[in-house]
């Protein structure tokens, strides 16, 4: 289904997320006070608009109360993704994501109602330090700090063998949620079926049984 999107702040992860809107198809109003960076992004945003958000009565012409779904990705000048926090949160903006800086503006956004807080340079680092540490993790989503879902290609170690064989949940304490082969993704994988090496294999758990599994099974 298509939504709307309006986008706050067009720098490196406001005019990403743009970009990947845009090319899901949905529609997006991208804002920044940088007419440069405005112009930049009018060929993938629906409409692009020139305004300091720290202005509410700027914010209030754009009728951006009507948004349903507003993110804020000014970084560098806390005060004024702060701000424009607050403004959004007075008009009944009911998701408001906002790009935090450090953990004390992530503080201050919990405070006055941030719906989401991201961090995405920390979680990039963090996500690369994972793929950096073994090749056999291609992704990895975090649950919390203790768990976590991870996609791990299948080695020869465990080629032709059946998640029953395997038995993974009962010696590595987690689980298989999916198997995706060359041309399928298997939501319902059949315990008896053979894992062929190539094969990606979709796991949740507490990472410190992921990793065991990691190290031990593969
Ligand atoms: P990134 O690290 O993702 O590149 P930046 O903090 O460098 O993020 O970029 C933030 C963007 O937000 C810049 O393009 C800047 O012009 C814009 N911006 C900063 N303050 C305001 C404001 N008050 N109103 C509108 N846009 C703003």
């Amino acid at each position: 289904m298509k939504k709307q999107f309006a986008i706050i702040g067009l720098g490196r992860f406001g005019s990403s997320v743009c970009r990947e809107l845009h090319h899901m198809g949905h529609e997006v109003l991208a804002i920044d006070k940088n007419e440069k960076k405005v112009d930049a992004l009018s060929d993938v945003a629906t409409h692009t608009l020139v305004a300091d958000v720290t202005d509410e009565t700027a914010l209030q012409r754009i009728g951006i109360r009507n948004f349903e779904h507003v993110i804020v990705g000014i970084g560098e000048d806390i005060q004024a993704s702060i701000l424009a926090t607050l403004h959004l949160k007075d008009f009944d903006v009911p998701k408001v994501w906002v790009k935090a800086q450090n953990n004390y503006h992530h503080k201050v956004l919990e405070k006055i109602g941030a719906d989401r807080i991201f961090h995405p340079e920390h979680d990039m680092g963090y996500r690369i330090a994972e793929f950096l540490t073994s090749e056999k993790v291609l992704d990895y989503i975090d649950l919390s700090s203790d768990y976590s879902i991870v996609e791990m290609l299948a080695t020869d170690k465990i080629n032709n063998k059946s998640l029953v064989e395997l038995d993974i949940r009962a010696k590595y304490g987690c689980t298989v949620i999916a198997i995706k082969k060359t041309n399928k993704v298997d939501v319902t994988p059949n315990p008896t079926e053979k894992i062929n090496k190539g094969d990606i294999l979709v796991m949740i758990g507490n990472k410190k049984d992921l990793r065991r599994f990691q190290d031990g099974a593969l």
